[in-house]
């Protein structure tokens, strides 16, 4: 069974991006039966962001997409921070020192500096000059009895071995030709990124690695690594780009590309998931509406392309719409969806409840029934236009009289309905009875019938239909809200 692993460094919370990688990677693993591993790579100490690596997992896990093995869930394969795993980089790089593999650099800050100077000024891309590669090992013992700082090199052999990449193909990249030999130790003795990568996704026996397609021309390092350890390479395919709709590169500084912020604005997890997905490829069709259980079914990992993954944002109210709609209609979702909005009346509208039975959880359910479909969250259940729904308006007779002159005879033929019972059944039903009594009395259209309704009823001009309102609000209270109009 595969073992996937994703590895975010905690420098920055979760975002679409990230969230689209740890979930081609879950996907992968669900549907091979294989593991999900999360690993954070913490080794850049001056980037760290406090309180980012739990937010991480923390997000995944509200996403629906924990991972099977991490530090907060234990695992063989651990520590799974990188930061707790320092002697095994040390060991590896000195294992690589031996063999010839790797070497000292004693290049002061001043004098890569300069380099770097040197060939912008030139026009060149800076690329260090592996001088330290020529020391002879006197004068590296030498400098090391000194305590020269000193970090670790790798050899980047030249030329350019080909491998084939699951979603690129066969690439190759001659990464000796437009960059020095690579840091894989630092200094402070914390190793870099392509060295901890390397060790760890051997270690922890990581058998196909699912990363952003920057990440790609890396790959070619990291092969000569694992070679040089002799170590088997993991397989790779590398993701195409999500980019925003109009090609231009997800902003973290606009902000609103965090989990934690779609969260915060009642965006459900499956929303985001089917979202990120729609965007990329991977999948035989396109559909909306696919839950997590659904994506692991469909997901193809032949089928990704290497076209960039175009995210559309304009369509979050849609999505979160159809998804909103299939959990009220999920029984035991649906009782979840039940309690938060009756906590959320209570929280918003508070004293100002007209009866305690829209708190009921039949109340809650026939609202929850009728508004799906129409509604893209239940916050928006709590606006100015679902108000009615919980405060009792307050109208009064000389406003009705203003939209239409036969208000009275209105209110008093449909008190008379609800009276009569047996019309609540339907909108459909309701609105053939309305229509009835519409065309009974005279002077009167069905038209301004229900804007007399309306205002009655919501103390609104716009909002779902009238026989929904009807139907929500039920029997009593629809004659409650009339009759207090014709007082
Ligand atoms: N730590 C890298 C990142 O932040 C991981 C890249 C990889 O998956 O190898 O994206």
């Amino acid at each position: 069974a595969p073992r996937v692993r994703f590895a975010p460094s905690p420098t920055g919370f979760l975002h679409l991006g990230g969230l689209r990688t740890a979930l081609y990677n879950y996907l992968f693993a669900k549907q091979r039966g294989g593991a999900f591993i999360l690993r954070l790579e913490d080794t850049d100490r001056a980037r760290l962001l406090p309180g980012a690596a739990d937010a991480i997992e923390d997000m995944l896990e509200w996403a629906g997409v924990p991972p099977d093995e991490s530090s907060r869930r234990g695992g063989d394969y651990g520590p799974y921070v990188q930061s707790e795993r320092l002697p095994l980089y040390s060991q590896t790089a000195a294992a690589l020192l031996q063999t010839g593999h790797a070497y000292y650099c004693f290049c002061s800050n001043q004098r890569l500096d300069l380099l770097k100077r040197e060939a912008q000024r030139s026009g060149h891309v800076p690329r260090y000059d592996n001088r330290c590669r020529r020391l002879q090992p006197e004068q590296v013992q030498q400098r090391l009895a000194q305590g020269v700082p000193a970090v670790v090199r790798f050899k980047l052999a030249s030329g350019a071995e080909p491998f084939q990449d699951m979603v690129f193909g066969w690439t190759r990249h001659e990464v000796a030709a437009v960059e020095g030999d690579p840091i894989i130790l630092k200094a402070d003795g914390f190793p870099t990124y392509h060295l901890a990568s390397v060790v760890d996704d051997h270690h922890m026996r990581v058998s196909h690695v699912l990363r952003g397609s920057e990440w790609l021309i890396s790959t070619a390092k990291h092969l000569q690594l694992f070679r040089a350890l002799g170590w088997t390479p993991p397989a790779y395919a590398h993701l195409p780009l999500l980019l925003n709709r109009d090609g231009s590169k997800l902003s973290k500084r606009q902000g609103d590309i965090f989990i934690q912020r779609f969260r915060e604005q009642g965006v459900l997890p499956e929303t985001l998931l089917d979202l990120v997905t729609h965007a990329g490829s991977g999948f035989d069709n396109n559909r909306i509406g696919r839950r997590l259980e659904e994506l692991v079914c469909e997901f193809n990992i032949s089928k990704i392309t290497t076209h960039s993954a175009l995210l559309d944002l304009d369509k979050l109210h849609e999505f979160n719409r159809v998804h909103l709609q299939r959990r009220i209609e999920d029984e035991e979702k649906c009782a979840v969806l039940r309690d938060e909005l009756r906590q959320r009346v209570l929280h918003t509208h508070g004293s100002q409840i007209s009866d305690r039975a829209v708190l009921e959880p039949l109340y809650i359910q026939r609202v929850l029934e009728l508004r799906k479909g129409h509604v893209c969250s239940l916050r928006e259940l709590l606006n100015h236009m679902h108000a009615y729904l919980w405060i009792r308006p307050r109208v009064t007779r000389q406003q009705l009289q203003e939209v239409s002159a036969e208000a009275e005879n209105i209110a008093a033929a449909v008190i008379q309905l609800v009276a009569s019972g047996g019309s609540f059944e339907s909108t459909e039903h309701l609105n053939t009875e309305l229509k009835l009594i519409a065309s009974r009395l005279k002077h009167t259209k069905y038209s301004g019938m229900m804007r007399v309704l309306r205002l009655a009823l919501s103390a609104q001009q716009q909002g779902p239909s009238v026989a929904e309102m009807m139907l929500s609000l039920g029997e009593q209270e629809v004659c409650v809200r009339l009759q207090k109009a014709l007082e």
